[in-house]
């Protein structure tokens, strides 16, 4: 399965979010089994200043991060006096600076290293020298981006150099989202809110995802009976949980999408990449049906959830007729018609 690690400073909400996600993923597979089981969340706490000066733990917290996919930065939106701020007051710009720091810091220190190694190489052969040429050459480029405080994968490099340094797992190559935790009077708007703005601007100068959140209403909501739940997102001013944000922003920056099947019994959620065609999203399930392929009867996510059943949405004439040149879309819900 794919590993989503969870990072960010001291009381961020970081174990709330973890928790809450984790008791309502369980809450929503069992009512609406539209999240894949596929994603794995990995508390990693502790990644704080000087975790990449090599102090014991610190250590640990980064090569826990060198194994997972992509990164979740829980960063803190939310005022609230009785909650310490580790620097005493809600930057998310300073919080997110400390993180990237540790992670370039540890990146940097590892290209060194291999640089050093790679130019005391005696390769022989021609092909095992281009190969340490091409590695160099992408490691010098990342060096010189991660100095200038940019992340590695906001480097472009070629398919040959994206290939020698993988052997490297860099920390500032993995996927990020920023996930900015917000009071619950934020949520309808969070826009509104300067950190948030502030958030949104870093994550996309550098090359990051975003998700807003309530920590504090996600772990509300899995106190509540399931009836109430949409009555108490309805009165903040929302329609679902975060679970589904943060699914979506985690697949999305992977390159994975999901896409549905509903019956009569249930409604299964399926993974593809982005940009698969929808014999090809078929064939996920099964491979006849990839072969015998002749359309797709699709219906996007939205228009599902507001008809309430393919039946309904094809009498309201939201159904679409899809051949074998459509690219399926994110939560696109989808019955196949194919010869056996
Ligand atoms: P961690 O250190 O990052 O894991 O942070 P915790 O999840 O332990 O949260 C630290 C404190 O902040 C706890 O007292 C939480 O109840 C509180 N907290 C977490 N999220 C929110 C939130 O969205 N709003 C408010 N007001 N408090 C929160």
């Amino acid at each position: 399965s794919l590993k989503a690690g969870i990072v960010g400073l001291p009381n961020v909400g970081k174990s709330t979010l973890f928790n809450a996600v984790v008791e309502n993923g369980k809450a929503q597979a069992a009512n609406f089994p539209f999240f894949p089981a596929s994603l794995e969340l990995v508390d990693i706490a502790g990644l704080v200043k000087g975790a990449s000066q090599g102090e014991g733990l610190g250590n640990k917290f980064l090569s826990n991060i060198r194994e997972v996919d992509s990164i979740l930065q829980v960063v803190r939106c939310f005022e609230d006096n009785d909650v310490v701020h580790v620097n005493g007051k809600v930057d998310p710009k300073s919080d997110i600076d400390v993180i990237n720091l540790e992670l370039i810091f540890s990146d940097l220190d590892q290209i060194e290293k291999r640089i050093e190694k790679l130019k005391k190489s005696k390769a022989k052969d021609s092909q095992s020298k281009l190969k340490e040429e091409s590695e160099r050459s992408g490691l010098e480029r990342i060096q010189h981006a991660l100095m200038d405080g940019k992340p590695a994968r906001s480097v472009t490099l070629t398919d040959s150099e994206k290939e020698s340094i993988k052997h490297l797992c860099l920390l500032t190559m993995k996927p990020v989202i920023y996930v900015a935790n917000v009071a619950e009077s934020d949520l309808a708007e969070p826009g509104d809110n300067p950190h948030v703005k502030e958030v949104m601007n870093l994550a996309s100068e550098l090359q990051s995802g975003l998700v807003t959140i309530s920590a504090q209403v996600e772990s509300e909501l899995t106190e509540l009976p399931s009836e109430e739940r949409i009555e108490f997102l309805n009165s903040l001013g929302v329609s679902e949980s975060g679970l589904g944000n943060l699914i979506r922003a985690t697949y999305g920056v992977l390159g994975l999408r999901t896409y549905f099947t509903s019956g009569e019994k249930e409604t299964k959620a399926w993974t593809i990449l982005a940009g698969m065609t929808a014999p090809q999203a078929a064939g996920v399930i099964h491979s006849d049906f990839e072969k015998g392929f002749i359309r797709a009867e699709t219906v996007s996510y939205e228009d599902f959830v507001a008809a309430g059943s393919l039946a309904a949405a094809r009498e309201r004439g939201v159904l679409r007729s899809e051949g074998k040149e459509y690219i399926v879309q994110e939560g696109d819900v989808m019955l196949f018609r194919f010869n056996v």
